[in-house]
């Protein structure tokens, strides 16, 4: 009811949840109170949670942050929110973002920009957006969110929280709304360090229902945050520091990086010498995937459908056009393009070139280091409206975070003080399956 009522204060400021489930909520609730009583409780039993809305929910409504599917309500419900489900935490309700988790400001969504709780005149950061400021806001005390290229890092930076990309195929993608279906990730955004470990343990697992799900005994992702780091080799990754850093920024990570010291660490400088290609080789490979995946949005199956088509044509085209936004049609055709016959060898193929040198970039790094230290963006959060005419220059502020998903490998976003009076973000990257490692470093260093 605490949560419920901020909500209701608070929300209509910052536009960052776009549906409530108050009846839901307070059933789950009192399930969980009954919970407690028999002593059957986990450590998410009772606890309220927001979701973003790219997780499909039984009965509630999904909309992606999108007009396509602003009246679906999908059949079942994802993995993820299942796994809440049953592990007893309580949906407060769904979170804005960006279309179909296209962006990096929240700009792009059907419901229309969220606000930063920091400051209402700054971006909350995308596409994770709506849970980003929510949980900022203390709407919810965690929330959930989705990285593809940055997307849980780049938010949780903006707004002062912590966000953790698990390893591809930790979390299940199933019922997870696909935008780039072999970089999407989902993950947990919290306030620390521990109720990251303690929410992921909930997320993760093996799941029969998505293909790239990965089949590994489980883990506690909370046994490491008490371990020294007193050993600890953190790689400083020399082009994650050069041209179009704020000066700033770099400021306050040298300051973060003399703590880490002064906690055990030793530090050096690493080479990631393809580092610069990431972002080009993203927009090629994102785009495609994107192209395939929202193929499904016809008109017919799901969602939005024009009024009196004069024939299935009209009917493909009116919908499409009318339903998706600018940005998810300039992908959509970045993607098409990029995959037709005569391209597909100089674009496509290439970018998956590109995409195994950044991974073996990380590789070599992780035979010199056990963690790489950079900044999560560039520079704080910048204003509403301040980017939105500038696709490139939008697609810049995710150059710290994009190479980690073509890697697969996972990374998080710590807090690391402010800049300007808005918060920014430290961003903590592991080799594959080093969560526990990563969430023990942010915890010693929080
Ligand atoms: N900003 C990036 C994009 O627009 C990443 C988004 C994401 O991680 N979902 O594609």
């Amino acid at each position: 009811r605490h949560f419920l009522a901020r909500i209701q204060k608070y929300n209509a400021q910052l536009n960052s949840v776009i549906t409530l489930t108050e009846e839901l909520a307070l059933q789950q609730a009192e399930a969980a109170d009954k919970c407690l009583q028999q002593g059957q409780a986990t450590a998410l039993t009772g606890i309220p949670v927001l979701h973003k809305d790219i997780f499909c929910t039984q009965g509630i409504k999904t909309t992606c942050g999108s007009k396509m599917l602003d009246n679906f309500i999908a059949p079942y419900n994802a993995t993820v929110i299942d796994k809440f489900n049953q592990a007893g935490a309580v949906t407060l309700g769904k979170t804005n973002m960006d279309e179909f988790a296209m962006g990096s400001s929240n700009e792009t969504s059907y419901y229309g920009a969220v606000k930063n709780p920091w400051d209402l005149n700054a971006v909350s950061g995308g596409s994770s957006g709506g849970s980003a400021a929510a949980l900022a806001a203390r709407l919810a005390p965690a929330t959930t969110g989705t990285d593809t290229g940055g997307s849980i890092r780049q938010p949780a930076a903006l707004c002062n929280l912590v966000g953790l990309k698990p390893t591809y195929g930790t979390v299940s993608r199933y019922g997870m709304i696909a935008y780039a279906s072999s970089l999407d990730q989902a993950g947990p955004m919290t306030r620390n360090a521990e109720d990251a470990g303690l929410l992921l343990n909930t997320m993760a697992g093996f799941d029969p229902k998505d293909s790239t799900s990965l089949e590994r005994p489980s883990e506690d992702y909370t046994r490491h945050l008490h371990d020294s780091l007193k050993g600890l080799r953190l790689g400083l990754p020399k082009q994650f520091f050069g041209e179009g850093l704020n000066a700033d920024v770099a400021k306050r990570l040298e300051q973060a990086i003399d703590v880490l010291k002064e906690l055990g660490a030793t530090v050096k400088t690493v080479d990631l010498p393809n580092n610069h290609l990431s972002v080009p080789a993203y927009y090629i490979i994102a785009p495609a995937e994107c192209s395939s995946n929202l193929s499904r949005f016809d008109g017919v199956r799901f969602g939005y459908r024009c009024a009196e088509p004069s024939d299935l044509m009209d009917l493909y085209k009116r919908s499409r056009g009318e339903g998706f936004g600018t940005e998810v049609k300039r992908r959509i055709m970045i993607g098409t393009y990029a995959l037709s016959a005569g391209y597909y060898d100089a674009y496509y193929l290439k970018a998956q070139q590109i995409r195994r040198l950044i991974s073996n970039d990380f590789k070599q790094a992780f035979q010199e280091v056990d963690v790489l230290l950079s900044p999560t963006a560039p520079t704080p959060a910048f204003n509403i409206g301040e980017k939105v005419d500038d696709p490139v220059t939008m697609y810049l502020s995710d150059i710290y975070t994009i190479a980690i998903n073509l890697a697969g490998i996972p990374a998080m976003s710590i807090p690391a003080g402010f800049v300007q009076n808005r918060p920014i973000g430290l961003q903590l990257i592991g080799n594959y399956f080093s969560e526990a490692r990563l969430l023990n470093v942010a915890h010693q260093y929080q």
